[in-house]
């Protein structure tokens, strides 16, 4: 596997994403998935995937949680690439019911582990319905978004998913992002354009301040690092 990696990764070093993401769909084998969750970034990769949409399931997390204007994109998604099939995965509704009436409706606002435990039921147990089989996950991460994510590979091995994610998007700036979709007229979430950088659910995700890091909108009350658990995921961490 680490020679696999090694080999493939230096094969799409330095490609543009119009080369890597094809070339990677033809040579990689295995199944292989593509999470949205609509942000800027997933909005570009789908672009770039949906020429190739049948060897690839594409898929979305619907928390029930989330902003009108995901919604309105999704749509806008659909009309513009209408032979991309984007599967939506929903929380267990008993899941639910047991969180909401232990901790409230609103419940992630009273502790980090309340929060956890509502990203743990609304998004981590429908991804890993998502992506269960997969053997290769394309993701939206950019190195720019975060410290945790400046290591990382564009090709690298997932061990507490026990599946390979393909980043094509790792090294690319905002800016590089931003020009993307406008040179293609690629549908972009409309709060985007009002400060909202990294788009999560509705109560969770505020606009950033002018020079705030990317993902300081996101679960802003609390301190530390700024993950849902969807891509840091261990039995513990979440
Ligand atoms: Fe729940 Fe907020 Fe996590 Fe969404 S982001 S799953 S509402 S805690």
């Amino acid at each position: 596997m680490k020679e696999k990696l090694k080999y493939l990764n230096n094969e799409i070093k330095g490609m543009a994403l119009a080369d890597s993401i094809p070339y990677i769909i033809k040579n990689f084998e295995g199944k292989k998935v593509f999470s949205t969750s609509f942000g800027i970034e997933d909005q570009v990769l789908t672009h770039y995937i949906a020429p190739y949409a049948e060897f690839v399931s594409t898929f979305t997390l619907d928390t029930g949680r989330q902003f009108n204007e995901t919604y309105e994109v999704f749509q806008k998604t659909q009309n513009k690439y209408p032979n991309l099939d984007i599967a939506t995965f929903f929380p267990e509704e008993q899941d639910i019911k047991t969180y909401v009436t232990s901790q409230g409706i609103n419940g992630f606002y009273k502790s980090i582990e309340s929060r956890k435990e509502c990203c743990r039921i609304r998004k981590v147990v429908p991804l890993q319905k998502a992506i269960k089989g997969a053997d290769l996950w394309i993701t939206g991460l950019r190195a720019e978004q975060s410290e945790n994510r400046e290591h990382m590979d564009l090709l690298e091995w997932d061990e507490a998913n026990q599946l390979i994610k393909f980043n094509p998007l790792l090294l690319y700036t905002l800016k590089e992002v931003e020009t993307i979709i406008n040179t293609h007229n690629i549908p972009l979430n409309s709060l985007y354009k009002k400060g909202y950088l990294s788009i999560g659910c509705a109560p969770c995700t505020r606009a950033l301040a002018e020079g705030e890091p990317f993902r300081a909108g996101r679960w802003w009350w609390e301190d530390g690092k700024k993950e849902c658990g969807l891509h840091i995921h261990t039995d513990k961490n979440y």
